[in-house]
């Protein structure tokens, strides 16, 4: 095999490795981010939940001071009914009794409507207590495992850069030049040549092109992606050179 072809496999493995690993890093934060932001969320609810119920505490409160000013006021109303001379005024006072009463028992229903909304409050906010510790663990621990992932792949990384480096320093610099700058614009520099194409971008190749490709011995690139190409042997039942004396080996892969 060509030189170059070889190291340029082998600088394509490193340079996979090396993108693959920094996605990884890049993703590690982010999935400590999705839990930090479901714990805000917690956060949030309990907090909404507490000051519900302080609220609602209150509400309660004062409700019950008002049913004892009303009460107050009703037996007030009662001393005065036994003193009262004309019948008006004992009206007008059972009247005042009646708007009294009538404003306890509204006061009494808004503390009932507030107990029924305490219990619900009550659940949200144990749910929401729960939820909080169980993402405090899980954060703490997608921590701990980020932090040991993101060394390890760093390790990784160094390790394979300086691979990169070595086979870089061994490719001549036009066909450097060349690998950098489709790969670049690409996403990936060398394609393998298969069933008479380029197997990348899917075009034909020449016959003799592929025949030179085949050979693994010549730098060649693709007409349509500009990829390099190269040949697995591997994909020969027999050997390469007597593959011209044997016309049926092209029927099956061609499909
Ligand atoms: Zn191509």
């Amino acid at each position: 095999m060509n030189p170059d072809l070889q190291n340029l496999k082998e600088l394509q493995a490193a340079d996979r490795e090396i993108a693959r690993l920094s996605q990884e890093i890049a993703s590690l934060p982010r999935r400590v981010a999705v839990i930090e932001a479901k714990l805000a969320d917690s956060k949030g609810r309990k907090e909404k939940a507490s000051a519900a119920i302080k609220a609602g505490d209150v509400a309660r409160r004062k409700f019950e001071t008002q049913i004892q000013d009303l009460q107050l006021k009703i037996s007030k109303y009662r001393d005065q009914m036994l003193a009262v001379k004309t019948n008006q005024e004992y009206k007008a006072l059972t009247s005042e009794v009646e708007f009294a009463q009538q404003h306890v028992r509204e006061a009494e229903d808004k503390i009932l409507e507030g107990m029924v909304a305490a219990e619900s409050l009550e659940t949200d906010l144990k749910k929401a207590e729960a939820e909080l510790k169980a993402e405090t663990a899980e954060i703490e621990k997608e921590k701990a495992e980020a932090r040991l992932r993101t060394e390890i792949a760093e390790k990784e990384m160094a390790e394979w850069k300086s691979k990169r480096d070595q086979v870089r320093a061994t490719i001549t610099p036009d066909t450097l030049r060349h690998y950098d700058r489709v790969l670049k614009l690409r996403g990936s520099a060398l394609a393998e040549a298969a069933d008479h194409k380029c197997s990348a971008c899917q075009v034909m190749l020449r016959p003799q092109v592929y025949n030179d490709v085949r050979t693994n011995e010549q730098f060649i690139i693709c007409d349509s992606c500009h990829r390099i190409l190269w040949y697995d042997p591997a994909r020969d039942a027999q050997p390469a050179k007597e593959e011209a004396a044997v016309p049926a080996e092209a029927g099956p892969t061609n499909v």
